[in-house]
């Protein structure tokens, strides 16, 4: 690669950014710290009727959260801005004019019922109308009137659109860098709108001549996009401008049947398809950070979905992912998005977090229970139970026996609590009133000692003991439980359990 790597992410600010977004975003980021260049945002808002108030600031905050920010965009070394294309809407004119004056792009005049009734006559006759040159020399266009026509028409504020001039009869074959080489024949393509009497571009034009302003090397977006690209190497072309090099990514399916992941998946499944959470007045759609998703988790779990580096090595920080992506390795069939999997990542990040800081995390949630635990204590606690966690949220549920004493007992565990168990759990009570040094391992030696002396079997003991405990035969291991509980509160839980039972 001999120029500098100067990719982008170019959302238009309709709404949240979906996962799939998410992992265009990511795939630019990791390409251009991989070839030490330049990862950029782009805001995409020329369609007015579609901007979303709050999208583009949710944008920012999302890639800020995972890690993932841009080097250039609004507001931050702005070597090439505006980087808001609303606010580079003086610039589009001359470039559409260029166009036209150059041959590849005329005028077009109908009204939107002219098309209609187009439409209307072509599906009448079981056809499907598209604008292009089948019959723009038919249509109410500059091919057709004279240049003065043209001229008196726009000056006196009649509506108009710039289309392209698709050339005809010519085979495109273009590369891609996921789908190698791509076919395209220019005479299925439609003259697209390029720009609008309002003075505003369409998408295509305002994409095309941002990534060559902005110096763009590689075009790195979603499969959706593909169909645009014959077009686009076109309006290079045109220009007289080297084209970028294109990558298309495969599509997000999802996990289970066929198609694009939506947002209804996600709702049917209890998973976000949304990095942040996402309020409107219709409602709250939930977000990976407010699951309690690692940002780092997320990364991981996305880099892997459509790339993997040929290994079977799974857990990679961003650093690594930078240092080992290569589109070449993208895959070009969709890649089904795995819930199951995803909580695995964060299983795997969980697990990794140092005890003080999970803790840290998990303390808010004791202290809306009504617990203010010192930090060594839930520390220790955490230590404990993380293995069994994918989310500081499951905390609790592993945890509160040892906040409070059980309020009901498993029925099932609770046959386990016969005749003799009374006597025995009284018995259970004088060996620990006696221990002095009340720690997990010396308590277990001497509970154990008394069983072995006494020939009496550990399950008879150890299951109600648990039971008392706990409230069912879940938990860590029985004696930390016991420590951390204290010699009082376990004591007191066991009385509670022979009175109840
Ligand atoms: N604004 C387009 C979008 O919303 C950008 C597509 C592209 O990357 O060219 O995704």
């Amino acid at each position: 690669m001999s120029k500098q790597v100067r990719v982008r992410f170019a959302p238009s600010p309709t709404g949240p950014l979906h996962i799939g977004g998410v992992r265009t975003a990511l795939f630019n980021y990791l390409f251009a710290k991989k070839h030490n260049g330049v990862f950029y945002l782009r805001i995409e808002d020329t369609d007015q009727t579609r901007f979303v108030p709050g999208a583009e600031a949710y944008i920012m905050e999302a890639l800020e959260w995972l890690g993932i920010a841009p080097e250039e965009t609004v507001g931050k070394n702005e070597k090439f801005g505006p980087y808001r294309q609303s606010e580079r809407k003086d610039l589009y004119q001359q470039y559409a004019d260029q166009l036209i004056n150059s041959g590849w792009a005329y005028y077009a005049f109908d009204t939107p019922e002219a098309l209609d009734a187009h439409r209307k006559q072509h599906e009448a006759e079981g056809k499907t109308f598209i604008y292009n040159h089948h019959n723009r020399e038919k249509l109410d266009t500059s091919l057709v009137i004279s240049a003065e026509e043209t001229a008196k028409r726009i000056a006196n504020g009649e509506h108009y659109v710039i289309r392209f001039k698709t050339p005809v009869d010519e085979t495109l074959h273009l590369k891609d860098i996921i789908r190698g080489d791509v076919k395209f024949e220019t005479n299925l393509l439609d003259d697209k709108v390029l720009f609008k009497s309002d003075g505003m571009p369409t998408y295509h034009l305002a994409n095309i001549v941002d990534d060559h302003l902005m110096e763009t090397s590689h075009v790195i977006r979603g499969e959706e996009w593909l169909p645009s690209m014959p077009l686009h190497v076109l309006l290079y072309r045109a220009f007289g401008w080297d084209a970028p090099e294109f990558a298309h990514l495969p599509l997000i399916l999802k996990p289970v049947g066929n198609g694009k992941l939506s947002k209804r998946d996600g709702d049917k499944m209890g998973f976000p398809v949304f990095p942040l959470e996402w309020k409107t007045e219709e409602g709250v759609s939930s977000g990976y950070r407010e699951k309690g998703f690692f940002p780092e988790a997320v990364v991981n779990f996305l880099a892997l979905l459509g790339w993997n580096d040929g290994t079977d090595k799974e857990i990679y920080s961003l650093e690594e992912l930078a240092a080992s992506f290569d589109l070449n390795r993208v895959h070009k069939a969709g890649a089904k998005f795995d819930p199951e999997k995803n909580k695995w990542f964060n299983h795997q990040y969980l697990v990794k977090q140092n005890d003080s800081d999970l803790a840290k995390t998990f303390s808010p949630i004791l202290v809306e229970k009504g617990f203010s635990t010192p930090l060594e204590v839930t520390t220790r606690i955490v230590s404990l139970i993380k293995e069994r966690a994918n989310f500081v949220s499951d905390f609790w549920e592993l945890t509160d026996f040892f906040f409070q004493a059980p309020t009901s007992y498993d029925e099932k565990a609770s046959k386990n609590w016969k005749e003799e168990t009374p006597a025995l759990m009284q018995e259970l009570i004088s060996v620990l009133e006696n221990i002095e040094d009340f720690t997990s391992a010396n308590i277990e030696t001497i509970v154990k000692d008394w069983l072995t002396k006494n020939e009496i079997g550990m399950g008879k003991v150890m299951q109600p003991f648990r039971l008392s405990l706990v409230g069912a035969l879940k938990g860590p291991h029985l004696f930390d439980i016991v420590e951390i509980v204290g010699k009082e509160e376990t004591i007191s839980r066991i009385q509670k359990a022979i009175s109840t039972l």
